[in-house]
């Protein structure tokens, strides 16, 4: 099968590696192998970041997203967020359970003083205990709905993030998401889901892609390259800027040492490509795949 490629059409996002690799949870479908003591992707520097932001301002990038691993784990990452924040509307992805009153008010002053928005992406696998604690850790549950519950209470209206495989029916789902976060007394709950990708940790748990699960070129053209993340973003990391936040652990897809350099097309070779075309996988939080308000 012919690889197609993927056109870069424009750097409208930036990624932003921030935490690295290090991570205070070890999730069984962590698509990056993030981990406690993990420094395979070692963080970044408040400094690195300012220097990657000019970079991108220059580039006419329109937002950022901070990831990891986890960025909370940064003591400074509320200060880092406030820095991208001068400049472009942001995104923070967390698992929430770090997210203490007194980040919470340091995230929620630096985010007044910005004339851009500040968004802040909860992961939650499930919307019981059991089944998400199953996925990402005794105790992760209840220590993400307080951190969402702190969000709220600052005035942010966070949105909880699950990945959700093939199994079950995603209306369903959706449903008792929302029954959970409005139980909890959440005004607005916003949900989004995003596939599994059957890469990294996962790849042990369900064993990845078969030789046959590749994306062709006839389902691009279906999608549209605009739908795919890796036609729009690319994302910067200690090592280099990546393809794409899916695929840091495959050497091949490392673009090159600065932004300029990234920016040309990339082969979609994955069995993670397949996921996102048959997903029409949006990471945006604008294109949010559930249920808003
Ligand atoms: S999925 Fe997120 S929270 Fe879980 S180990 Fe990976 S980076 Fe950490
Ligand atoms: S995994 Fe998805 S976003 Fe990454 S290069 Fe493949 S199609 Fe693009």
């Amino acid at each position: 099968m012919t690889v197609p490629n993927c056109p870069f059409l424009s750097l409208d996002s930036l990624w932003i590696q921030v935490a690295g690799s290090s991570c205070n949870l070890r999730c069984v479908h962590c698509f990056n192998e993030s981990g406690p003591g993990n420094r395979e992707m070692p963080p970044l520097s408040r400094e690195d970041v300012r220097t990657l932001l000019d970079a991108a301002e220059a580039s006419g990038v329109r937002d950022v997203v901070f990831t990891g691993g986890e960025p909370f784990l940064l003591p400074d990452m509320a200060e880092i967020a406030g820095d991208a924040l001068k400049r472009f509307p942001a995104t923070i992805l967390t698992n929430g359970t770090l997210l203490t009153g007194q980040v919470v008010e340091r995230l929620s002053a630096v985010a007044r003083d910005s004339l851009y928005s500040l968004e802040i992406r909860v992961s939650l696998d499930a919307p019981s205990e059991e089944a998400n604690d199953r996925i990402r850790g005794k105790g992760s549950f209840e220590r993400a709905l307080s951190g969402v519950a702190r969000l709220e209470e600052a005035g942010f209206l966070p949105i909880v993030t699950a990945a959700w495989g093939e199994e079950g029916s995603a209306p369903e789902a959706l449903e008792a998401f929302d029954r959970l976060l409005r139980s909890r007394g959440f005004r607005k709950p916003r949900v989004k889901f995003l596939p599994v990708f059957r890469t990294g940790r996962e790849r042990e748990r369900s064993g990845g892609y078969g030789e046959e699960e590749r994306a062709a070129a006839e389902m691009l053209d279906l999608l549209g390259p605009e739908r795919l993340l890796c036609s729009t973003a690319r994302i910067a990391t200690s090592r280099g800027i990546w393809a794409c936040p899916i695929l840091v652990n495959e050497p091949d897809a490392r673009m090159g040492d600065d932004l300029a350099a990234s920016c040309r097309p990339f082969p979609l070779a994955y069995g993670a490509c397949s996921t996102c075309i048959r997903h029409g996988a949006v990471c945006a939080n604008a294109a949010t795949a559930a249920r808003e308000g």
